[in-house]
């Protein structure tokens, strides 16, 4: 047996063989004294089935992991219409009178290089979305169909260097068991799908040409493979895989208990989510309501705002989904790991201390107030709350509600319906609004409390960094106290106070969230 040590990206455990998917990296064969009017032919035609192509992966990919997860191939197709990487393609086949494969490849090369050569993350990861596309344009140029990578009939886990989103979303569902991928980060393309298809997966394991084929255990509990596992290694890992089982179908079972301890106090159980479908499997474990819709998922993985209707309806149909339940929406958080390209942000040497979140709002009142209208729009829809991020001072807050009553005004105006008594909140999570909660709790109508950056800014712990290991404590007597002044703070002047940070889903802390009297807990 062998044993190594991955990261994990996605949990649950998986048994099974490795399947090694082995990714062919398309070549071109440079062509010279090539006709040029053919070429450029080929070459727009080849735009035109790989645009096809990307609809298709946009469709299958929307209903296995939801429409906002499938929004990377709207951004491929982008990408493939990019005036620059096309004319680039164009340029070379007119000035080189090469044939269009060897043009694509050299367009791909260049921006390749150039995204790859930046230090930011996201950035980079775009790197790889030129690959991909470049390399969809060469095998329809080279007329190799892009076949459904063919699994085994028995189901396999996936082992690979690299994974693209297309080549994650084109493998059949119900022949995978999990991945194993050498490249990639907890916000890298495939981590994101396969959590939203609940598979689990490893990154950082380089692929053995010898374990294809082979019996291995993936256990994303820990982040450990074993390779070919000795009996009683099996024996272990298979108990805990039917106990991990056993706990989901017991909890399955409580899904209709009440929200409430065995002394009567009442604890809401929420449900955080980033998108639309989210909300469906939110109401199917029977949340109370959504404590934390993360709405910057709508603003990424994509070339442009979105716009004010394409937001209302986002959230008119959580609203109506939710069905009378509330749902609190979060203001765009997006800055430090979350970047969209159309922003015009700078590149920060702190980027977490940077301008993100309501910051950016303020900075940006036009869309600040894009948001802000489709939000009181669909307010008219369902019981929506408001919630603002990062929030550090007292006059942030005042300059929020300004702006939310300027909405107000202006819809009234225009005879749209809304909810003028939509609640507001702002989280918890940075130390200075902990310092200042009394005056912010008489501002707002609840809290709720983002653990993982108040962990971080507490601590001044990069959140991000995995190196940083048992420096990054959210249990810190530091932060729970910071809770319960908060909380204190809160009851104080009347209000309700919430944790919609991952530390809300430990069952170690319940019995602390519930002394220091917690309200509602958002997982
Ligand atoms: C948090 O910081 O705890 C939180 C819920 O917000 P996010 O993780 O989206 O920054
Ligand atoms: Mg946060």
């Amino acid at each position: 047996m062998e044993t190594v040590q991955g990261r994990t990206v996605s949990d649950g455990i998986a048994i099974g063989r490795i399947f090694y998917y082995r990714h062919i990296r398309m070549t071109a064969v440079r062509h010279d004294d090539a006709d040029v009017r053919e070429e450029l032919l080929r070459y727009e035609e080849a735009k035109i089935r790989a645009s096809s192509q990307l609809r298709e992966l946009f469709e299958k990919a929307s209903k296995e992991a939801g429409a906002e997860n499938a929004a990377i191939f709207k951004a491929h197709q982008a990408l493939l219409e990019d005036e620059a990487y096309g004319n680039f393609i164009i340029d070379r086949i007119r000035g080189e009178k090469v044939n269009a494969e060897y043009a694509a490849a050299l367009a791909g090369e260049y921006f390749e290089r150039l995204l790859s050569g930046l230090e930011d993350e996201d950035t980079r990861e775009r790197a790889a979305d030129v690959r991909d596309v470049t390399e969809r344009l060469l095998r329809i140029l080279s007329s190799q169909m892009e076949e459904e990578p063919l699994l085994p009939e028995e189901p396999v886990i996936v082992m690979a260097g690299d994974l693209s989103p297309s080549e994650t979303i084109r493998f059949d569902r119900s022949r995978l068991l999990g991945f194993l991928t050498e490249q990639g980060s907890l916000n890298c393309h495939m981590a994101i799908l396969a959590r939203s298809m609940s598979l689990p997966a490893l990154t950082a394991i380089t692929p053995q040409e010898e374990w294809d084929g082979k019996t291995v255990i993936l256990d994303g509990q820990t982040g450990t493979l074993y390779v070919d596992p000795d009996s009683s290694t099996m024996e272990r890992m298979k108990k805990k895989k039917e106990q991990l089982e056993q706990e989901h179908r017991e909890l399955l079972s409580l899904i209709h208990a009440k929200d409430e301890t065995a002394d009567g106090t009442r604890v809401k159980l929420y449900a955080n989510i980033g998108n639309v479908a989210d909300a469906k499997e939110a109401l199917s474990y029977h949340a109370a309501g959504i404590g934390l819709f993360r709405s910057e998922f709508l603003y990424l993985g994509r070339e442009d705002y979105p716009s004010e209707e394409e937001q209302f309806q986002a959230y008119r149909q959580v609203a109506e989904q939710l069905d009378g339940k509330e749902v609190i929406i979060r203001t765009l958080d997006i800055g430090a790991d979350k970047k969209a390209d159309y922003f015009g942000l700078e590149r920060e040497e702190n980027p977490a201390l940077g301008l993100r979140a309501i910051r950016i709002c303020l900075n940006h009142p036009e869309v600040f107030r894009t948001q802000l209208r489709a939000l009181y729009r669909a307010s008219a829809c369902g019981k929506i709350a408001i919630m603002f991020p990062m929030i550090a001072s007292v006059w942030e807050v005042k300059e929020c509600r300004r702006a939310c009553q300027r909405v107000m005004d202006e819809l009234t105006a225009e005879g749209i319906p809304f909810n003028p008594d939509t609640e507001i909140g702002i989280m918890i999570e940075t130390p200075a609004a902990v310092f200042m909660a009394p005056e912010l709790a008489r501002l707002v109508d609840f809290f709720s409390v983002g653990t993982n950056d108040l962990t971080q800014y507490t601590l001044a712990c990069d959140r991000h960094r995995s190196d940083l290991g048992k420096f990054f404590d959210p249990h810190h007597p530091a932060v729970l106290r910071a809770l319960k002044m908060a909380a204190d703070a809160a009851h104080e002047a009347g209000i309700w106070i919430g944790i919609c940070g991952e530390l809300g889903a430990d069952p170690d802390l319940l019995p602390t969230f519930l002394a220091i009297g917690i309200d509602e807990l958002s997982v």
